[in-house]
């Protein structure tokens, strides 16, 4: 292109210089010529005087001179003339001549251009001779048609020339040009060539380096982009960057996965959470330059409540002066608020089963201190018994309230010896213990025989296994019907062990079954405050069991008993 343009230029420039330089040498050559022409024809013409002046006399009568006229023009083939009468104004020749000197004059005949010379004769008279400048007119043809002959010529030989010299000079700069074009096209790894010395060189080397550094910060951009897509989208919290419209304009996986949205696509459920009044009024307070302090709000996703606490923070784009989008980050809190909950709903339970017993053992013991009633042994002793078993009951749920704080206490937890022991002695020193308060309340407690080769060995700690099995046992010495039966029975498995212990009974229905393990949950109330329960003894079980690594679970059928079935790791036998 630019190639093109220079050449087209500069033989423009030789073009008009050839015109101006042609147009000169042919103006001066022709001149020379006339001269030369003009020079001839004087000398002929003086010829023709010196013939003529001998026979001129100031007597010549017209006649004469006619006569002398033809005989002159037939010798020299010219048209010859010998004026005496006053010039025309026109006739400049003529005129210069009556005034002595040589006269010339060009005219435009129907043969083409005439030479006119007129000399001064003798007696006031004047010679004029007409002379054909066909031979100078054929000489300008010539000079015309070398001048063109040669300049076409050179015009021919300069265009040549300078195709290749300025293709050699701008062939680096048409390599620049497409180089540059194919890198502005998305092809990144294009690089000019550093084969020149000059300006292009330089030129070359600064587009490399530039090139370079531009393929190095995009890496590094790409990197950090990546990175940080990965920060996000492993983040435990959900992301998202909203606009004044509600559009998303960025978001991580969490969010996706919480809310449904996605940049560039519609969705329902984000939708809807755009419409949720609190997040709406939160992100147009953020949008007007207020940082978001966090909200709480809850959803109900798969039927399940979940609790977020939602941070903004207004964000503007480039060359704007005012928030445009909102960086929303939304903390689930749902377990945090679970456990919340479940704290203030153990500390109020927890509460009001101590002051059951506290209030009945004030009022036992005001009525004691009446003088009426005071003095009455029997009745003493009866309010006594009482206010007695009101503080065993306190004593016993302070007792689990404390075993329960100790087990959440990751320390006591650790600091607990898990070894391998022999189950049968343990169960063998329980039934021990248990079997007088069966026989007491006329049931059958029996723990069943295993046939064994070798012992089966427990993994766990001694201490909470037999905490298990004293609160499993002790619940069915309490809520087994008089006449009863109780069993305990285990069978090991390659990896866990699985004990059962089963009492007769009326059974648990399937409701009470699914929270028989929640904190002070108990199927009859009354019943259970009356034999001294405290309704934390199973969840205390479930607990230590979880730690232990095995699982529990209650089985039932209505009117045969209930079973609870618990596993524990099986010990490997030295
Ligand atoms: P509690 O101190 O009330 O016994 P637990 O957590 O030990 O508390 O038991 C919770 C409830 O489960 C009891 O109140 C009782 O209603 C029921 N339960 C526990 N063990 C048995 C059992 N062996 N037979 C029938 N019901 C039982």
């Amino acid at each position: 292109m630019i190639r093109k343009k220079i050449i087209i230029l500069v033989l423009g420039i030789m073009l008009i210089l050839y015109l101006i330089m042609g147009l000169y040498l042919s103006s001066s050559m022709l001149s020379f010529t006339t001269e030369k022409f003009k020079e001839k024809c004087l000398w002929q013409t003086m010829y023709i005087k010196a013939e003529l002046t001998p026979t001129l006399s100031p007597n010549s009568n017209a006649e004469n001179l006619h006569k002398l006229e033809a005989i002159l023009s037939k010798t020299h083939n010219m048209t010859v003339e010998i004026v005496t009468t006053e010039p025309k104004h026109s006739e400049e020749e003529l005129r210069q001549a009556f005034t002595g000197h040589e006269g010339f004059r060009i005219i435009n005949g129907v043969q083409g251009k005439k030479l006119l010379v007129a000399i001064p004769l003798a007696h006031n008279m004047v010679l004029r001779t007409t002379n054909s400048m066909a031979e100078v007119e054929a000489e300008e043809e010539k000079i015309r048609s070398s001048i063109v002959l040669v300049s076409c010529l050179l015009m021919f030989i300069a265009f040549f020339l300078l195709r290749h010299f300025i293709a050699k000079q701008t062939k680096p700069l048409e390599v620049t040009s497409a180089s540059v074009r194919q890198y502005l096209s998305g092809q990144d790894s294009v690089r000019l060539p550093l084969n020149d010395n000059g300006e292009f060189g330089v030129l070359a080397f600064g587009f490399n380096t530039l090139a370079d550094n531009y393929a190095d910060i995009k890496i590094d951009l790409q990197r950090e982009k990546h990175k940080n897509k990965i920060i996000l989208n492993n983040m435990d919290n959900a992301m998202a960057l909203i606009n004044a419209a509600g559009h998303l304009v960025e978001c991580n996986q969490q969010f996706t996965e919480w809310f449904g949205g996605s940049v560039g696509k519609e969705n329902e459920e984000y939708e809807n959470l755009l419409r949720h009044t609190k997040i709406n009024e939160f992100l147009h307070q953020c949008l007007k330059e207020q940082d978001g302090t966090g909200i709480v709000f809850n959803i109900i996703k798969n039927n399940k409540k979940k609790v977020f606490k939602v941070f903004g923070a207004p964000m503007r784009e480039a060359f704007q002066n005012y928030p445009t989008m909102v960086l929303m980050v939304f903390h689930d809190i749902t377990a945090m608020q679970e456990l919340y909950d479940k704290q203030t709903t153990f500390v109020s339970n927890a509460s009001h089963e101590l002051s059951t017993p506290l209030t009945t053992i004030r009022g036992f013991a005001d009525t004691l201190l009446d003088e009426d009633t005071g003095s009455d042994a029997e009745l003493r002793h009866k309010f006594l018994q009482i206010i007695l078993e009101e503080a065993k009951r306190m004593q016993g749920l302070i007792k689990d309230l404390l075993q329960m704080a100790k087990l959440d206490q990751a320390d006591y937890r650790e600091s607990m010896l898990i070894e391998n022991f022999a189950i049968e002695p343990i169960l063998k020193d329980l039934a021990a213990e248990v079997q007088p308060q069966a026989e007491k309340r006329d049931l059958l407690f029996y723990v069943e025989e295993q046939d064994l080769v070798e012992p089966v060995l427990l993994y766990a700690n001694k201490d909470w296994f037999k905490q298990i099995l004293v609160n499993l046992t002790e619940n069915a010495l309490k809520y087994t019907p008089q006449k009863g039966k109780i069993n305990i029975s285990y069978a090991g498995g390659s990896e866990q062990v699985e004990f059962t212990v089963f009492n007769t009974g009326e059974g648990i229905g399937q409701e009470d079954r699914r929270k028989i393990f929640e904190r002070f949950y108990r199927v009859d109330k009354a019943r259970s405050r009356a034999q001294g329960g405290s309704g934390l003894g199973l969840s205390i079980v479930k607990f230590i069991v979880e730690i232990l690594g095995g699982n529990i679970r209650v089985e039932s059928e209505p009117g045969v008993g209930v079973s609870f079935i618990f596993t524990l790791p099986r010990g490997k036998n030295a």
